[in-house]
């Protein structure tokens, strides 16, 4: 059963996702070589102490930090530490935030300092393909209509996506049904209703899709350590079509 969302409940996750955003163009802007992950993470909990959010990772599963820093060949689930980020680097800032027990999630890939041409493309291809992903939000789709727009607007463009993590259903908890593939053929599994809302949430690989989990048991990595960027918004489908509540 995925649940559907009342008014009220989406006025709550508007509150959510317009917290998160705040907090994570923040912590974009203060990206920069000479940086540590875990000087990032320390922001991103002052700033969301100054809000009336909570951060929702922490403590998820045991996750000791509130924002995930993932670097380079890192897809997801990076944690922040001492790693200091270089000129050249890319990393990807994955957030959730919990209002009064709505939450929202949203990832954003950014560039450090300058990078090169081929990881400015990754990033670019990875955020466009969330948006081909989010058009297809809307109600009367099939939920792989996301999926498969995903993957065509990725591999079309030489790149892979990730199969071992997908985006979800989100709303009074963090994770919800459905779950989301970045992957699959179109008109296939649940049909879109409004009040459903989902965190898409594509994650592509520069080289080949195959992941693998680090010596930290949280930590995804490409298994040609390839780079990888991962973009995601949380999406209320109403009449209409989609509206992004983490923009
Ligand atoms: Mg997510």
């Amino acid at each position: 059963m995925i649940p559907l969302k009342s008014e009220k409940d989406l006025v709550m996750l508007r509150e959510s996702g317009r917290i998160l955003a705040k907090v994570l163009r923040q912590l974009c802007e203060y990206v920069r070589p000479g940086i540590s992950t875990a000087q990032i993470d320390n922001l991103a909990e002052q700033l969301i102490s100054e809000t009336k959010g909570k951060a929702a990772f922490k403590g998820y599963k045991g996750f000791p930090a509130s924002v995930c820093t993932s670097v380079n060949e890192e897809i997801v689930h990076g944690i922040p530490g001492p790693r200091v980020l270089l000129e050249g680097d890319i990393l990807s800032l994955d957030l959730g935030i919990n209002y009064q027990g709505y939450f929202s999630d949203a990832a954003v890939t950014v560039p450090v300092g300058r990078v090169d041409f081929r990881s400015s493309k990754l990033i670019e291809v990875t955020r466009k393909s969330l948006s081909e992903g989010i058009r297809r939000a809307k109600a009367d789709n099939h939920l792989s209509d996301i999926s498969h727009a995903i993957q065509g607007y990725v591999e079309a463009r030489g790149f892979s996506v990730v199969r071992q993590f997908v985006g979800h259903g989100i709303g009074v908890s963090l994770h919800e049904e459905p779950e989301i593939p970045n992957f699959g053929a179109p008109h296939k599994g649940v049909v879109l209703k409004n009040g459903m809302v989902l965190a898409i949430e594509p994650m592509v690989n520069a080289g080949g899709w195959e992941s693998k989990i680090s010596d930290n048991s949280w930590t995804a990595l490409t298994k040609d350590g390839l780079r990888s960027a991962h973009f995601e918004h949380t999406v209320a489908i109403i009449p209409g079509g989609p509206e992004i509540l983490t923009a």
